[in-house]
Order: C-alpha cells, then sequence, then structure tokens
C-alpha cells in the first residue's frame, strides 16, 4: 500500500495549514521532553515567531536508562495541547503503548512512534487503527526495507496518514550519536508515495552539525527537517548535548533562509 508502483503520487498530509509532501521543506522545532508549560511556551513562542507551524515534545520518553528522565505523560500532553491551541500549532509527541493511542487522538496532531518501537507491531497496529496522521521514525538498526514493512502495517489498518522519518542508524562509527543515512532519503522517496523527513538532531547527537545536516537532507530532496530546540539545553532533562538554544535556533533559521534553502 505505501508502494510508489500503487500510487505514482505523493502523498500530502495537511497539518494546519503546512502540507507535508507538496515539494517544499517543512520544519519541525521543540523540546526533546515536555518539561513544564513554560518551557514548551517558551519554544513555541520562537517558532511561531519564525511562521513556523510544527511544534514537537516528548511527554513519553524511551529512555536507555531506567533512572534517566521518564517524561511527564499525560501531564505532557495536556500541556502540548494547551500550547497548540494558544498558538496555533500541530503538536507531535511520542506515544509508545497501544493502549495510549487513544489519548494521542484526543491531545495530538501527529502520534510520534519513535526509533525504539519501529517494529512494535501492536503499536502500529493501533496507530494504524485511527484517523490521525502518524510520524514514523527508522529504527536504529532497521533497513529500509524493514522501515518501509513498519509504515505497510500502519496502512495495512487503514490509516495511510504517514510520514516517515529517517534518523540515523547504529554503525561502527562513533564521532556522530548514529550514522545519518541521507541516502535513504530518495529511496524512500522512489519505493513510497509517503512524505520523508530527517530529524537531524539524533542522527548527528551534535550541535554543530545540525545546519549542515539539514542543507543535506533539504537539498537531497527531505519534505522536511526535525530539530530539537530547548530554552536552556545545559539544564534540559534530555539531550542536553545537542538540542539549541534560541539563539542557535534563530541563526539555523536564518542560515537556512539565506541559503536558499528554505523560503
Ligand atoms: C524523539 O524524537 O524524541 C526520539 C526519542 O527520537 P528517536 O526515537 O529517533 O530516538
Ligand atoms: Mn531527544
Amino acid at each position: 500500500l505505501v508502494s510508489r508502483k500503487k500510487k505514482p503520487e505523493n502523498t500530502i498530509i495537511n497539518l494546519k495549514g503546512e502540507m507535508i509532501g507538496d515539494g517544499k521543506p517543512h520544519l519541525v522545532f521543540g523540546p526533546c521532553a515536555v518539561e513544564s508549560y513554560e518551557q514548551v511556551a517558551t519554544v513555541a513562542d520562537a517558532v511561531r515567531s519564525k511562521g513556523l507551524k510544527l511544534l514537537r515534545g516528548g511527554a513519553f520518553k524511551p529512555r536507555t536508562s531506567p533512572y534517566d528522565f521518564q517524561g511527564l505523560g499525560l501531564e505532557g500532553l495536556k500541556i502540548l495541547k494547551q500550547i497548540g491551541d494558544e498558538y496555533d500549532l500541530a503538536v507531535i509527541s511520542e506515544i509508545v503503548s497501544p493502549s495510549d493511542i487513544e489519548l494521542a487522538v484526543e491531545y495530538l496532531d501527529v502520534i510520534q512512534i519513535g526509533a525504539r518501537n519501529m517494529q512494535n507491531f501492536e503499536l502500529l497496529k493501533a496507530a494504524g487503527a485511527v484517523n490521525k496522521p502518524v510520524l514514523l521514525k527508522r529504527g536504529i538498526a532497521a533497513t529500509i526495507e524493514e522501515f518501509i514493512n513498519a509504515a505497510e502495517y500502519i496502512m495495512a489498518q487503514g490509516n495511510g496518514q504517514i510520514i516517515l522519518c529517517e534518523r540515523g542508524i547504529r554503525t561502527y562509527e562513533r564521532a556522530t550519536r548514529n550514522t545519518l543515512d541521507i541516502s535513504a532519503v530518495p529511496i524512500l522517496k522512489q519505493e513510497t508515495h509517503l512524505p520523508v523527513l530527517v530529524d537531524v538532531t539524533h542522527s548527528t547527537g551534535r550541535r554543530d552539525l545540525l545546519l549542515p545536516a539539514a542543507k543535506a537532507a533539504i537539498a537531497i530532496g527531505a519534505d522536511g527537517v526535525m530539530a530539537e530546540v530547548h530554552p536552556d539545553p545545559a539544564v534540559a532533562l534530555s539531550d542536553n548535548a545537542q538540542q539549541m538554544d534560541l539563539k542557535q535556533f534563530d541563526e539555523f533559521m536564518k542560515e537556512l533562509q539565506s541559503s536558499a534553502f528554505v523560503r
């Protein structure tokens, strides 16, 4: 169902007027994790002031260590919903359990399925059974074929509103957190009709590589870029080495716009 052979034209997903898959790059920013209303509102304000419409933030955080901050859960979803309404932004957040999909439908504009859950087939089926866009991230050790099959699981249940997200894969290279598989973008665009985003934060894990990786993603044909922004990354409860602060976010946007990568 996700194959371009079955449907030659691009799938376009309308998120508060941002048409993801229309051939122009769309940008998604927001903190790694929702920590408080004020923290998310500060970022939402910055996102809005640049004319952007898409906000991300994790409420359920799938952390490598059980002792790390696990997210605010339902409270985080409520904060996102409130801020989405107040700032007129489409909000995107990860859901990790099939039983929380119904909650997501109530509070979110996009259900994110994270890298660690790309082959959680019950979660894929639950997300496929609702009428809500899904942002599906590539698994840490998933081949492109496995990634496409994960999307197929969602669409097989009836939900065709799927955005694919390349977020880097694990290789022997240690200079970056993961290895951004940039060629996955045109392959996914050729083989499927779905929009493809590139997450420059989790793929590189390095603040100094966010901008060049974003330019590369757009140049190679990605439908958009996701990156993490936090008011004060040094005190962030997760991913403090790679989130941009507001000044860096400003510079990132200026550079992308002046180099004509985005309008
Ligand atoms: C995220 O985007 O918040 C995240 C945890 O990313 P990933 O699932 O790609 O590791
Ligand atoms: Mn993160």
